[in-house]
């Protein structure tokens, strides 16, 4: 294992990097090597003023880039899958030094936005072609749907897939024909600013891709004020005050946010399976995925097998911090996180839960390292009973029947993700279908439903609005236009017509229409 920063992550890469980030008053904010606290680089922070001007330039930029035809737009994401994939290493080393997480999940997150610009590839030419629906008469009228480009989105993306959640949800949009103007978390601004250089190196026409940076109530106003949509991921708590402001300019807006995540083992479920999946439910990407694991509902009959298996595979992770593939687990993103984790299990404890393993800061590994960390006996009166912790932290539950499984999987106000095990998968289906949750992984925790781009994912209840993937996470990024033809003005009364005559010509033409079976 080695603590000497990644080869590719010097100085000078840095500083030309953030050099796009606007800042017209100097203003810079110190972001920071996770795993030693060093600086890394002064962040610009931009202002107002930075931020219409952010506007200004990519809406100039968008009307060109919307005017040429959507093969020319493609090609340049055709040039970008295949540069995304030559630079994965340098991708995440960026990542890693701005995020603390180890090697495996730093490199897993530089395969989302190829992944999604594999799929809208595929699917953008035909979801963005007009599609003729033909008009109230036959013959004589045509009715088409167009899909024309909302104009400049602002993307607001939080810390814990900066790469993924910066640069994915921008590929369908502007594919579509869209401008960007993103603004990241401050302390993950570098692998995204990272996907925008080696977009352009495709041949993203310089511009079109605006990047403003600061503390988000600073920024975040002016950039919905500004925006034509908005797509955010982040906590459900900054998700309402974006859908409200969102709201108030009548612009759409995609939300996707936090979740309290259920995994439920039915007594038939494969128990080195489950094991192997709860370790990366509860402890992956060191806690810091919105779709993992917080609560563990096991059968009575099986628990005890369960958790001991579990608690002694938890002890063989290896913590630390390497820019290398060793560590199991890495940190959390900064201090100031894992103090909100110290909370949420010393407030657990205090109320009478029981840590069976885990359940400390590792200060000898780095500032904001924290033990993975199984619990027994939480009750929704705890802070890590009922919100998201967000961190490696796991609360075991017993049930007795089913229904009761269920019942507790759905005494949540969040709704983002639900995993269920069983051998006898039509069982597990059936089971994860009474789930209220927008993803539900049978045998897997998330990896097969995010990874599965053709389809919608997004959160219900206070888990979110809308979706990514899917058809829908490219059309919400466009307007319908209903374009419609009248070959020859035959339709209303003409003057001096008889009225009577008129109208029995009208309600028989529906009638025959009827029979017909045109309308
Ligand atoms: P956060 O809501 O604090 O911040 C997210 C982003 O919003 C950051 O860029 C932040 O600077 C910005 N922001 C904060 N206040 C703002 C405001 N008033 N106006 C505009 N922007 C503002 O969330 P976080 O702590 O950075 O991220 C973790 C949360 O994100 C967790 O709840 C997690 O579940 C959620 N998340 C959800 C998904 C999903 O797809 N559903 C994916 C990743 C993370």
């Amino acid at each position: 294992m080695s603590l000497r920063r990644p080869a590719s992550v010097t100085d000078d890469f840095l500083r030309a990097l953030v050099a796009r980030v606007p800042s017209s008053d100097g203003g810079t904010w110190k972001l920071t090597e996770v795993y030693t606290g060093e600086l890394l680089v002064e962040l610009p922070q931009s202002t107002e003023a930075d931020i219409e001007r952010a506007f200004a330039t990519a809406r100039a930029a968008q009307a060109e880039w919307a005017a040429r035809p959507l093969k020319k737009r493609l090609e340049v994401f055709k040039r970008a899958h295949a540069l995304f994939l030559e630079r994965a290493q340098i991708t995440t080393d960026l990542i890693q030094v701005e995020s603390g997480k180890n090697r495996r999940m730093a490199i897993e997150e530089t395969c989302d936005p190829v992944m999604v610009m594999s799929h809208y590839l595929k699917r953008a030419p035909r979801l963005l072609a007009p599609v003729k629906r033909g008009g109230p008469i036959p013959f004589l009228t045509t009715s088409t749907e167009i899909r024309q480009p909302k104009g400049v989105v602002g993307i607001i993306a939080p810390w814990n897939f900066p790469f993924a959640t910066g640069i994915s949800d921008s590929i369908s949009a502007l594919m579509a024909g869209n401008a960007i103007v993103l603004k990241p978390d401050n302390k993950t601004a570098l692998s995204p600013l990272y996907g925008i250089q080696l977009l352009e190196e495709a041949g993203l026409p310089k511009g079109l891709f605006q990047v403003v940076c600061g503390e988000g109530p600073d920024v975040g106003p002016t950039l919905i004020d500004h925006a034509n949509y908005v797509m955010f991921t982040g906590s459900t708590a900054t998700g309402r005050v974006i859908g409200e402001r969102a709201g108030r300019n009548l612009i759409g807006c995609c939300l996707e946010l936090g979740g309290k995540n259920p995994m439920i083992v039915l007594e038939d479920a494969d128990l080195a399976d489950v094991v192997q999946g709860a370790i990366f439910g509860a402890f992956g990407n060191t806690g810091q995925i919105c779709m993992h694991i917080e609560r563990m509902y096991l059968p009575e009959t099986r628990y005890a097998e369960f958790r001991d298996a579990f608690v002694a595979a938890t002890e063989r992770l290896l913590l630390g911090a390497s820019y290398d593939f060793g560590p199991d687990m890495g940190s959390l993103v900064s201090p100031d996180h894992m103090e909100r984790v110290r909370s949420h299990v010393d407030d657990a404890v205090a109320k009478g839960a029981t840590v069976l393993t885990g359940g400390r800061p590792r200060p000898d590994l780095g500032p904001a390292f924290f033990e993975p960390t199984i619990l027994e006996g939480v009750t929704t009166d705890m802070l890590a009973g009922v919100t998201e912790t967000f961190g490696p932290v796991v609360a075991l539950h017993r049930y007795r029947t089913v229904d009761e499984a269920i019942e507790l999987a759905n005494d949540t106000d969040y709704g983002l993700n639900a995993s269920v095990w069983g051998s006898d998968v039509a069982t597990a289906c059936q089971v994860g279908m009474r789930i209220h949750s927008g993803n539900v992984n049978v045998n897997d925790i998330l990896a097969t439903a995010f990874a599965a781009k053709g389809t919608p994912s997004g959160g219900v209840k206070q888990s979110g609005v809308g979706g990514r993937h899917g058809d829908q996470g490219m059309l919400k990024y466009t307007d319908v236009q209903n374009l419609a033809v009248l070959k020859k003005q035959v339709m209303g009364a003409r003057p001096g017509q008889d009225y009577d005559e008129y109208v029995k010509g009208m309600l028989g033409g529906l009638r025959m229409m009827r029979k017909a079976g045109i309308r």
